[in-house]
């Protein structure tokens, strides 16, 4: 899948990643070359350069992370972008079938996948969910087609609805809607006609048979090997009928993947579900990340860079466990931690995620320590010389008024800073013990 763009990519970033530092005019170059690689692999324009917006924007300033090279980084990047664009809200795979019979309509051209698809999904219904499913073709033109989804049916051990001729769509559609109630099914699903291009009667068909059972998903069946063609089918679609997600087919062959970025930057709807070949079982729930990383062919470079973070930090975190286990925590720690807190959403943020210190942090707002004490305390330390900040307890009356002088804080304020230094550092000094114990090392991995 996403051969073509994988591979134009690899090049790009190949040169990339034999460089040491990356100026602005590399990115600059790296992007246009994606761009150009997003329209080649069927990329709308407007969306390949909206994306390639996006990435500048976030590329240019970002630091480069020790250890590995800035075009690792640049790959990182583009591939968090791509998951944003292409991720929508909530679980793609949970369909919405309460209120027994729940209907689903499909939809799209002839040829898309749209009964394979039909069944694939009655199937994972039954498998995963134990629900009883319903399959009903309305494709009266095609005896054909009607007579296949019979034959999955028989297949997959899902009922089919009995082909009655000379019935209309919206008549097999009440009937499936009647039969589904009666038989006490959990779900319907509505096969409806294809054309092998949208036409007005196509359109109208479903419309009639959307307004008879008031489908609770219309799921739009596109084939990803059209790449443009199924960005412009979907927005047919959605705007006549309206649909609520999408089902991209095919995508088990070496197609232009692009689709799926269009299809989801331009129609704004969910990607569900991916076809990957022909079988039964071959469907899954589309995942941005997967995709994302399979368009980019380069999950081994984005797992790295953020091992490389991870490991980072990990490597932070233990050096300073070794120096507060010596009871060495000074001004220069404090501030740390307490830019953390910050970082962590404040006080509230770090409360909330230890367990049980729900009524610490009440006891901590009532005290008036807030964000802006964080700020106010970060103040202060910054208004100390390095030598304060190495060894605090060096601070005398003298010194304690210059700080609080130039922080415009109290020299009362100061002194509960250094309080809760001096108590911060005797709670190092125990977990650090602990950490050499290797209770919290084990905690930490
Ligand atoms: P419809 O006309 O839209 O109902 O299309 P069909 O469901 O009849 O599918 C047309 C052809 O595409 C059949 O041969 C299917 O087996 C095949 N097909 C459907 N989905 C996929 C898929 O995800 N991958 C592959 N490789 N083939 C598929």
């Amino acid at each position: 899948m996403f051969e073509n763009l994988s591979e134009r990519l690899s090049g790009v970033f190949d040169r990339l990643t034999k460089q040491g530092a990356l100026s602005e005019d590399d990115v600059k170059t790296a992007l246009r070359e994606v761009r150009v690689a997003l329209l080649e692999a069927d990329v709308s324009l407007p969306v390949a350069r909206e994306f390639v917006k996006a990435v500048q924007d976030k590329a240019t300033g970002q630091a480069v992370t020790k250890s590995i090279t800035p075009g690792q980084q640049v790959v990182k990047i583009v591939h968090d972008e791509l998951v944003h664009v292409l991720q929508g809200e909530g679980d793609p795979g949970k369909l919405k079938i309460d209120n027994a019979p729940a209907p689903i309509l499909m939809v799209g051209l002839q040829g898309s996948g749209k009964t394979t698809t039909t069944a694939k999904l009655a199937k994972r219904l039954k498998d995963r969910e134990g629900k009883r499913v319903l399959m009903a073709s309305l494709d009266v033109n095609r005896p054909a087609a009607m007579e296949q989804l019979q034959i999955l049916g028989v297949q997959i051990g899902v009922d089919t609805l009995p082909i009655v001729k000379g019935e209309t769509p919206v008549q097999i559609a009440r009937r499936a809607k009647t039969q589904a109630s009666l038989g006490g099914y959990d779900v319907y699903m509505l096969d409806t006609a294809g054309r092998l291009h949208i036409d007005q009667e196509l359109i109208q068909q479903a419309a009639d048979v959307r307004d008879v059972v008031n489908p609770r998903e219309t799921l739009l069946v596109v084939d990803g090997l059209t790449g443009q063609v199924a960005v412009e089918v979907a927005e047919e679609f959605d705007d006549k009928i309206g649909v609520s997600g999408v089902v991209l087919t095919r995508m088990d062959g070496d197609g232009r993947g692009g689709a799926a970025l269009s299809m989801r930057a331009v129609t704004g709807k969910p990607i569900r579900f991916v076809g990957l070949g022909e079988k039964m079982d071959a469907i899954e729930t589309f995942e941005p990340e997967r995709i994302a990383g399979r368009i980019l062919g380069m999950g081994d470079i984005v797992a790295l860079v953020e091992k490389a973070q991870a490991t980072i930090e990990a490597e932070q975190a233990e050096r300073m466990m070794k120096r507060f286990a010596k009871g060495q925590f000074n001004m220069n720690d404090m501030r740390e931690q307490l830019d953390q807190m910050l970082r962590m959403g404040g006080m509230e943020g770090v409360m909330g995620m230890l367990p049980g210190m729900g009524k610490m942090a009440k006891q901590v707002q009532e005290a008036g320590f807030d964000d802006s004490a964080i700020r106010h305390q970060i103040a202060m330390i910054q208004s100390m010389t390095k030598r304060e900040r190495a060894n605090p307890q060096i601070l005398q009356a003298s010194r304690k008024k210059r700080i609080a002088a130039g922080s415009g804080m109290e020299v009362s304020d100061l002194n509960k800073l250094l309080k809760m230094h001096r108590q911060m550092a005797d709670m190092m000094k125990k977990m650090g013990k602990m950490g050499k114990g290797g209770m919290l090392k084990q905690a930490m991995k």
